[in-house]
């Protein structure tokens, strides 16, 4: 089992980072413009720039590259990260996950409020 010296494994660490990505995906704008699903392709090279376990983050960010993210909706989107983790799955002999419940999986409103969404388009870049 890899382990890094925290004590966090590989595992572990995916888990939460399919979590975190998944649960971006769920709360999406239905809909987005051009501009947006560039933005998407760009944190999605950052995230696997980023991603703590590099070798992880090598075929993910082959795989993000080879096939960039195209669509224009939540649904849609969804659907392709369900396609990249079935990707990881396939290579790493686990089970297929059947990507029509995805949204009993993953979607859903957190709870959380929104009142915070001005000040994320004051940041946003
Ligand atoms: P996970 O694969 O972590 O899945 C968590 C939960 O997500 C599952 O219980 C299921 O409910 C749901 N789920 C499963 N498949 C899908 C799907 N296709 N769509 C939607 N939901 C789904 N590990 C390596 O050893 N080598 C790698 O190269 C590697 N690359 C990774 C790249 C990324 C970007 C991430 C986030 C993780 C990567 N991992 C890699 C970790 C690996 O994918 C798993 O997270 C880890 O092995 C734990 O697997 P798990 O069986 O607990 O479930």
């Amino acid at each position: 089992e890899k382990k890094f010296s925290s004590g966090i494994t590989r595992e572990e660490l995916g888990r939460n980072g399919w979590t975190l990505l998944h649960m971006i995906s769920a709360t999406l704008p239905v809909e987005f413009d051009e501009k947006f699903t560039f933005k998407i392709n760009v944190f999605l090279n950052l995230f696997g720039q980023f991603y703590p376990c590099k070798e992880c983050a090598g075929h993910f960010l082959n795989m993000t590259t080879i096939l960039p993210y195209e669509g224009n909706s939540r649904v849609d989107f969804m659907q392709y990260l369900c396609m990249l983790h079935n990707e990881v799955n396939q290579r790493l002999n686990k089970t297929l996950f059947n990507c029509s419940i995805v949204h009993e999986r993953w979607g859903g409103d957190c709870g959380c409020s929104s009142k915070l969404e001005e000040s994320i388009k004051k940041y946003s870049k």
